[in-house]
């Protein structure tokens, strides 16, 4: 559906828990409680809101968290929103720590791709990052996923000090797309340096020669892609700091609590736990409603304006 500013609202980020295996500084560092799980949206409840998603034109989606895999029978939910008649496309978002064990039954269950999240191809630094020693699981998640034949996808976090050399250098060898995402000041997000993605694609010219913008979209969301045939990588950049994309903005978010949220600046949402806990009272009218109020643009630049509170994995990056 079209939203109050024109835009076509066709994909939905549903966030299935707050809770993760990894404490990643700028993310989360370890003291988010959790949500009790009779406060989690039941896979039944996340359905009925795909089903009602999709008679509003929402046709794809991706689950993500905190971390997805966590809640260990989401291959269940993967099947049930593939089968939803309707939806064209399911991803996920994971640190890949624990994909090597779910490859296999995501596959299977109907999954079409998936974002890994790796910040360093370096162990000592993952461990500083992320507080665990498991950047050897999270690359065999990778291999795995690819034997599996789902269509995987590297996102990599620009940090400031994020070495971009051997993370390319890993893309390529593995035949892999790697997007580099700007820090945007959510949550932990607000003490860690923004560095521009221009200045990683100019260190990219640097070594790699003058690349080729391509006009080609790879997936649902918003990354820039650029092509070095020097080197014969490819190269996405999500700048939501430095070229804000909100006018083309096709996306709503659902948190692990049921909460509708519109646009990551803004704290509030329509909660639609509420109603779907509600006997006789109907969704679709409620979901309507809040996507066609859906915000014009974010307020990064304003942090005042900012209303969310919450850390990335609370929301479901
Ligand atoms: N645990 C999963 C993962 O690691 O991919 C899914 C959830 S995580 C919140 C999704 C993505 O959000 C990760 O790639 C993470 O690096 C990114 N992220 C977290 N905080 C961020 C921030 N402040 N700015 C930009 N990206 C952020």
């Amino acid at each position: 559906m079209k939203d109050g500013f024109g835009r076509n609202i066709d994909y939905m980020r549903i966030s299935v828990t707050d809770r993760c295996n990894l404490h990643c500084r700028y993310c989360s560092p370890g003291n988010i409680a959790g949500t009790k799980e009779t406060e989690l949206l039941t896979f039944r409840e996340i359905v009925r809101v795909v089903e009602a998603g999709v008679q509003l034109g929402i046709t794809h989606y991706r689950v993500t968290g905190g971390e997805p895999l966590v809640r260990r029978d989401c291959p269940e939910l993967i099947r049930q929103m593939r089968h939803t008649p309707g939806v064209e496309s399911v991803g996920m978002t994971t640190n890949g720590v624990l994909l090597a064990d779910f490859a296999g039954q995501l596959a299977d269950a109907g999954l079409d791709s998936v974002n890994v999240s790796l910040d360093t191809m370096d162990e000592n630094e993952f461990e500083r990052l992320t507080g665990s020693k498991s950047l050897s699981n999270v690359l065999e998640g990778i291999q795995a996923a690819k034997e599996r034949g789902l269509a995987v996808k590297l996102n990599t976090v620009n940090r400031g000090e994020t070495d971009w050399r051997p993370i390319a250098a890993y893309a390529m060898e593995q035949g892999l797309l790697v997007r580099f995402i700007e820090m945007m000041p959510i949550g932990y997000g607000k003490t860690e340096p923004c560095r521009p993605n221009d200045a990683l694609l100019e260190e990219m010219k640097e070594s790699f020669g003058q690349p080729e913008r391509l006009r080609q979209r790879f997936g649902d969301g918003p990354a820039e892609y650029y092509r070095f045939p020097g080197a014969g990588v490819t190269v996405g950049f999500i700048s939501a700091m430095h070229h804000k994309f909100c006018e083309d903005c096709n996306r709503v978010r659902l948190t692990s609590q049921g909460s509708l949220k519109l646009c990551l600046c803004y704290g509030e949402g329509v909660d639609l736990r509420e109603v779907l806990r509600i006997p006789g009272r109907e969704l679709l009218p409620v979901m309507r409603e809040a996507i066609r109020n859906k915000p014009r643009e974010h307020c990064f630049g304003n942090f005042a304006q900012m209303t969310e509170t919450r850390a990335m994995a609370e929301i479901g990056g």
